[in-house]
């Protein structure tokens, strides 16, 4: 039996650290003799109300946030001011780092470049020199480890109302009503979920009262039929997944019709995001999100890349000088500003993007991230320059062979190895002038002539990465 040592969190709360699997559960302390259990259902329901309420109050700032520039730039100011005093007096990482800083004078994005970038191996290798002296309640989460190891991060109850405000937010600009939806979460398989069957049936039987009032249940691929009688507002998963439930749809004739589709977690690639908003009949929404933070940005209702939720996170683009750059890609840095558990200043996400702050069509005045194009890991590496996935697919998506194919088949991936490139995929076998024009297009993104191999699976299974909860479409295996 694994050992466990209980820590004291704050007042109600421990958290237990098992020294054998590195396995942490975040519970509360019962004291004295339990609650009954009609006590104990009363205290839920009104925890939750209380808990909707201020959700909803955040969400309506947050609407009134995206219409005002100088009210979005006072309520980041004073968010950050607050948040960079709190973590000079109560996380022993910044009692440090912002020892010689002068807070004061930080009053714009620029200033932030006087604080140095925290990169992901600090946290990894101390999490707990992250953590509050005050710690409120919060939830704990492992990083999805897509880039090698997972890593454990903390975010509090205030962290958790703003990505619920967002959700809000969200449906305001998507024009869904805010009183009431059905979410139907897609997922491939359970263990592409990574939590327990228990887990599953539990979230089948949730019905929150927060996000805008939901009804949440999670489904798996295979159970389209469900899904339909389910009849849901919001179709929502990873691409790979609802990529694949598209397939399923329509191999299966059944006829889903939700308001919207919202991706997360992973790359969504132009010709995905076609096939799914081709089923199921509704315009994509993707979110950019991070384990660490929750929903960093959400689409622009008018497509014009993505709108930075500026009201909870500081974002900035930095060249390989550390400079802040606009309109150019870039390393993706962020400062969460309402997360009091384990605060982030400056953390480097290890994504490529390219930040923008001109004015948008759609009339929000929060920042735009008009492309994010993947993780730097997982970059290709040419004789002359470095791809990021997004891309390579977008030039695929523009040639003819490899657009047919991307379209076609139920999954697919490109492994890059030392002389060759693997293609793996679920579908009908691909031809062999399709199969030349692959090899063309790739020959000429590397500007070399290397060898395409193709793998026919029958499972989508066989090609998801199995240590990680997302599925990646471009993998660099060279090194
Ligand atoms: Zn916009």
């Amino acid at each position: 039996m694994s050992h466990r040592v209980p820590m004291i969190l704050g007042r109600g709360h421990k958290l237990y650290m098992s020294a054998s699997r590195q396995e942490v559960v975040h519970g509360r302390e019962h004291f004295g003799r339990r609650l009954s259990a009609l006590h104990s259902v009363l205290r839920k329901v009104a925890s939750g109300l209380v808990r909707c309420i201020i959700a909803y109050a955040a969400g309506f700032q947050a609407i009134r946030n995206q219409y005002s520039a100088e009210r979005l730039s006072k309520c980041q100011i004073v968010r950050l001011s607050r948040m960079l005093l709190y973590c000079r007096e109560n996380i022993s990482y910044y009692r440090v780092s912002l020892k010689d800083i002068r807070i004061k004078q930080i009053r714009s994005p620029e200033d932030m470049v006087r604080i140095p970038v925290l990169p992901k191996e600090t946290i990894m290798r101390t999490p707990f020199r992250f953590l509050s002296y005050r710690m409120p309640a919060c939830t704990v989460y492992y990083t999805s480890g897509t880039t090698g190891r997972p890593m454990i991060c903390f975010r509090s109850q205030a962290s958790k109302t703003f990505e619920d405000a967002v959700a809000i937010r969200r449906k305001w600009n998507e024009g869904i009503p805010l009183h009431w939806s059905r979410v139907a979460k897609i997922s491939i398989g359970n263990h592409h979920l990574k939590s327990p069957m228990s887990d599953v049936v539990l979230h089948k039987r949730h019905i929150g009262l927060r996000q805008g009032v939901s009804c949440v249940q999670a489904f798996v691929v295979s159970e389209a039929e469900a899904v339909f009688d389910f009849r849901p507002t919001i179709l929502c998963g990873t691409p790979s997944a609802l990529r694949y439930f598209a397939f399923e749809c329509r191999k299966r004739s059944i006829k889903i019709r939700p308001t919207l589709v919202w991706t997360h977690s992973e790359m969504l690639d132009s010709i995905s995001k076609e096939i799914i908003a081709e089923e199921f009949e509704v315009p994509v929404h993707e979110d950019y999100g991070l384990f660490e933070f929750g929903v960093v940005a959400s689409s622009c209702r008018f497509g014009y890349g993505m709108h930075i939720n500026a009201d909870n996170f500081l974002v900035e683009v930095i060249d390989a000088s550390g400079k802040q750059t606009y309109e150019r890609p870039g390393r993706i840095v962020v400062t969460a500003l309402h997360n009091f558990a384990m605060p982030l200043i400056r953390y480097e996400t290890g994504d490529i993007g390219v930040l923008s702050l001109e004015e948008c069509e759609c009339g929000s005045v929060l920042p735009r991230l008009k492309q994010i194009q993947g993780r730097a890991a997982m970059s290709i590496k040419t004789k002359t320059t470095t791809i990021t996935p997004s891309v390579l697919l977008e030039h695929f998506a523009l040639t003819e062979g490899p657009r047919l194919f991307m379209s076609l088949v139920e999954q697919f991936q490109f492994v890059f190895q030392e002389g060759k490139v693997i293609v793996r995929y679920v579908g009908k076998k691909v031809g062999v002038t399709e199969a030349e024009q692959i090899m063309q297009a790739v020959q000429d993104l590397l500007e070399t002539k290397i060898q395409v191999y193709f793998e026919r699976f029958d499972s989508v299974d066989a090609i998801l990465n199995q240590s990680s909860y997302k599925h990646s479409q471009v993998l660099d295996q060279t090194s």
